[in-house]
């Protein structure tokens, strides 16, 4: 692999709090690994608790500065941190695949993704209009106006390491609000340099803060702390209920994006070079690790074999390989060794209780956490990639 995160300019080791970037209380750090190669890449603090209560303070110190700005003064700073990112887009791009393992052409992707998200918010911000209501009493005026909620806090998860990053910080940053940030463990990396643009676009200190280390002990203090207003949250099902719980203790806004069992229906009359395209693009984008990802693939009978056939052809036509290779690799590795281990038990249930492989169906030769791009049929109820997300580069095809 030729690019070396450690030498990037925007690479940082340690978190970002009210402005200053941070090494653990404790000096503390976690090893950071290339999912495709197994190499460590980098190291991120290991923070906890204490760091994350700082970090909240910082954001707390902020907020009425921040506040006090027009949204037209808060979108010249956003639109700033904007451009610096898309100026950066290679960089950011290379370090999203060397810590998730994106193929490079989707991490860049992503890139430009992630900041429409901060162009737009920016916009919105500026359009955040009250109302007035006509009141039962004549001596009576009601008018709503809009106020920012004040810290809020993100948690985000490794498959989009950036556009769910901006996609958090951008609403509550174009509304007034400041943010701590939790980036997963897996990709500490794209929300630090991230963090590296924001201060050199301007961004107060302590507007955004991004603290990495310990999840429960860093969630434990965003979800009771009681200067957060907002906690949102994008990952597992069971962490999210646990987080909402936890924020219900306080009664703290929660919004909550988890996870899914996208089915994918493709009747006879469907055009079937369309539908097979909608299921590469849906199924196999990020090695069929986001949770829109189609799990659940149902093709009427009548058009089953010509269908399944036109897939399977599309699906052995891709490429697997390190996401950073110049050679327009499709598919890059799972995102550890739980994620291919996952799709392992799922692909050999599946093959037990009776499906078949049409194509894959196995570990690939590249090794490590690298799995073939699989397409199965013969997929029932009673399997467990029926009803639970499988993560992976596996179509599973029900009559
Ligand atoms: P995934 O299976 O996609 O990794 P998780 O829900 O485990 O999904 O992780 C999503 C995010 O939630 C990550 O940033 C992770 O560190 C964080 N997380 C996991 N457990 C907790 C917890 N107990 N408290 C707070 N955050 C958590």
């Amino acid at each position: 692999m030729s690019f070396d995160l450690k030498s990037d300019r925007l690479y940082r080791s340690q978190a970002f709090i009210g402005g200053q970037w941070r090494d653990a209380l404790s000096g503390a750090r976690d090893d950071i690994f290339d999912p495709a190669t197994g190499d460590k890449i980098g190291e991120a603090a290991h923070m906890g608790a204490a760091e994350a209560t700082q970090a909240v303070e910082a954001a707390k110190a902020a907020f009425p500065a921040w506040r006090a700005m027009t949204a037209d003064e808060r979108a010249e700073i956003m639109m700033a941190w904007h451009d610096l990112i898309l100026e950066n887009k290679t960089s950011l791009a290379q370090i999203m695949t060397a810590e998730c393992g994106k193929p490079l052409a989707q991490s860049e992707g992503e890139v430009v993704y992630g900041a429409s998200f901060i162009k737009w918010f920016a916009d919105e911000g500026k359009r955040t209009y009250g109302e007035t209501i006509p009141a039962k009493q004549r001596d009576r005026r009601i008018i709503v106006t809009k106020e920012p909620a004040g810290v809020t806090a993100a948690i985000t998860p490794w498959n989009f390491p950036n556009a769910c990053v901006t996609r958090k910080i951008a609403p509550a940053l174009g509304a007034g609000c400041t943010q701590v940030v939790k980036p997963a463990p897996e990709t500490p990396f794209s929300a630090l340099a991230l963090a590296v643009l924001a201060q050199e676009a301007g961004m107060p200190d302590g507007v955004l803060n991004v603290v990495t280390g310990d999840a429960p002990a860093i969630g434990g203090v965003l979800t009771s702390h009681p200067a957060v207003q907002v906690l949102t949250f994008t990952g597992s099902t069971p962490v999210g209920k646990l987080l909402a719980e936890q924020c219900g203790r306080h009664v703290k806004k929660t919004s909550l994006e988890l996870g899914g069992n996208a089915p994918f229906i493709v009747f006879d009359d469907a055009d079937l070079d369309d539908a097979v395209e909608e299921v590469i693009a849906s199924k196999f984008r990020n090695s069929g690790q986001t949770c829109v990802c189609a799990n659940r693939i149902f093709v009427q009978s009548g058009v089953f074999d010509t269908f399944s056939q036109k897939l399977v052809a599309r699906v052995e036509a891709f490429k697997v390989g390190h996401g950073d290779s110049d050679a327009g690799v499709d598919i890059g590795p799972l995102v550890n060794k739980a994620g291919a281990d996952k799709v392992a038990r799922h692909v050999e249930d599946a093959i037990a209780k009776g499906a078949k492989v049409l194509t894959g169906g196995a570990r690939h030769s590249l090794g490590g956490n690298f799995y073939q791009p699989t397409v199965l049929q013969d997929v029932n109820t009673s399997m467990q990639m029926a009803s639970e997300e499988t993560f992976g580069p596996v179509a599973p095809l029900y009559r």
